[in-house]
């Protein structure tokens, strides 16, 4: 939906014994929930070749150039601009000729130390041709490949100059590597297709190829992979993971698993949760499609409220990003979602969200339900309230955006005219989840970060005012 945050990105790599572009295409065509704006991917035959462009991936990687594109080892990346602007020169792989060969990168996550590096960068001579992080992961790799002459070494050194979110995949020449960040925020994983080994944000890729999943890079972990197999480093990782809880609860698709937890089911033991915390008398339960579904799922099953279809979606109506004013916007709510009036129509309604955000789209939605004849709405959201922004790759930048900032629970309720309110605490999301809370990402919850950030307080930080 129009308010949501939109996903970070999606990358893919593939190193097969037989043309690669197809199987790229697919895999980013099932990473395709993970960025909408634009796409590409870049192939090794006789040097780097590539594709990218804005829009979805079959409107990019299509016609004659794409089924001419020769070369068995790729890597792919489907983009929602979170660092940088939205511009076709921003469109990844980012391909670079440099001393030390041909590179091209994929990036999902952000670098939260960029533009400290950058203006090291600059100061030392280099020019950037983009306003992205990627650029500046890709010259700072360029310059240690040219000192430690081999790439595990030289991706280790450039791990160790960064800050942040980064799940990449990196074409080194022929040679294909991924590497997931020492905190693991954004997921990574492995698997075997049917003419050689792949890398894909989400696991869910290798069932569309027809592949196996292997296993999850682990954080700080490098792996290169050939059509034969794969091989791996790791840097020595000193702190805990910080996995992006908002993976689980809103962005990766339900058929995925990630570090060993199935989306879905990550999602159903949330609404389980949420119903032992946030109980309501009420006739129906039905979800906000598609990531509400799960949380809703779990809340029926735990409260024995029956779970029934209430909004019918309209799946062709795509990428409401690109209407220019919140009216356009607010107007597409419309063309999205309609109610089924017979689920809902003299009901008390339990209406399950994954998240709220701004609360203008779900404002709609309670109104929508309520003028196809509900009785009451109970509205109830998976995520505890969001009141602080990401730095890790999700746009959600600034406080002010976020309805629960300075509102109580029942302020905002009255504000999207729900007549209750409830959300999972966060004690209640880490239980749900089934992992240790010093080992997830819950900055935007919290406000407490797992990097140190500027003006932010560092998660495990103790206070330094001692009461005697
Ligand atoms: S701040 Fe929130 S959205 Fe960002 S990585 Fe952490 S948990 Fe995920």
């Amino acid at each position: 939906m129009d308010d949501r945050p939109k996903h970070s990105c999606g990358v893919v790599a593939m190193a097969l014994n037989s043309d690669a572009n197809l199987s790229l295409k697919k895999g980013l065509r099932a990473t395709q929930h993970r960025g909408q704006e634009s796409t590409g991917i870049a192939v090794f035959y006789e040097g780097i070749k590539y594709i990218r462009g804005m829009g979805l991936v079959h409107e990019v990687l299509c016609g004659r150039e794409f089924s001419m594109l020769k070369g068995n080892v790729g890597i792919g990346h489907v983009r929602y601009s979170t660092s940088g602007t939205s511009a076709v020169q921003n469109c990844q792989p980012m391909v670079v000729t440099t001393s030390a060969g041909e590179l091209a990168i994929a990036h999902n996550g952000d670098i939260v130390n960029a533009e400290k590096l950058r203006k090291k960068l600059q100061a030392d001579g280099w020019a950037f041709l983009t306003d992205t992080d990627s650029e500046i992961i890709i010259r700072i790799l360029a310059n240690e490949l040219v000192e430690a002459g081999e790439p595990f070494k030289a991706i280790k050194n450039t791990m160790r100059k960064l800050d942040g979110a980064y799940s990449i995949t990196l074409m080194i020449e022929d040679r294909i590597f991924g590497v997931r960040d020492p905190m693991g925020f954004r997921p990574l994983a492995i698997g075997s297709l049917l003419n050689g080994y792949g890398i894909a944000s989400e696991d869910s890729a290798f069932d569309i190829l027809r592949g196996n999943f292997i296993r999850d890079v682990a954080p700080g972990e490098i792996v290169e992979i050939t059509s034969e197999g794969f091989r791996s480093a790791k840097l020595p990782v000193t702190a805990n993971p910080a996995t992006c809880m908002f993976e689980w609860v809103y962005f990766a698709r339900p058929d995925s698993t990630i570090d060993g937890l199935e989306v879905f089911q990550a999602r159903k033991n949330v609404g389980r949760q949420l119903a032992r915390e946030q109980p309501a008398e009420a006739d129906v339960v039905i979800a906000v499609p598609d990531s509400g579904r799960g949380h809703a799922v779990g809340y029926s099953e735990e409260s024995g409220i029956k779970y029934d279809e209430g909004l019918m979606k309209n799946r062709y109506v795509e990428r409401t990003f690109i209407l220019p004013d919140q009216a356009d916007r607010e107007e597409s709510v419309a063309l999205k979602l309609n109610p089924i009036k017979s689920t809902v129509k003299g009901k008390r309604v339990v209406l399950v969200d994954d998240s709220i955000v701004r609360g203008t789209t779900l404002r709609k939605i309670v109104q929508m339900v309520r003028r196809a004849g509900a009785k009451e709405i109970h509205v109830r959201i998976g995520c505890p309230p969001i009141r602080a922004p990401c730095y890790y790759g999700v746009d959600m930048k600034t406080r002010d955006q976020f309805v629960a900032t300075d509102k109580t629970v029942d302020e905002v309720a009255r504000e999207i005219t729900a007549d209750t309110l409830g959300y999972t605490s966060i004690e209640g999301l880490v239980s749900a989840l089934g992992k240790p809370q010093s080992d997830l990402c819950l900055a935007c919850l919290t406000g407490e970060y797992p990097t140190n950030i500027p003006g932010e307080k560092m998660r495990f930080q103790q206070r330094l005012d001692i009461d005697y």
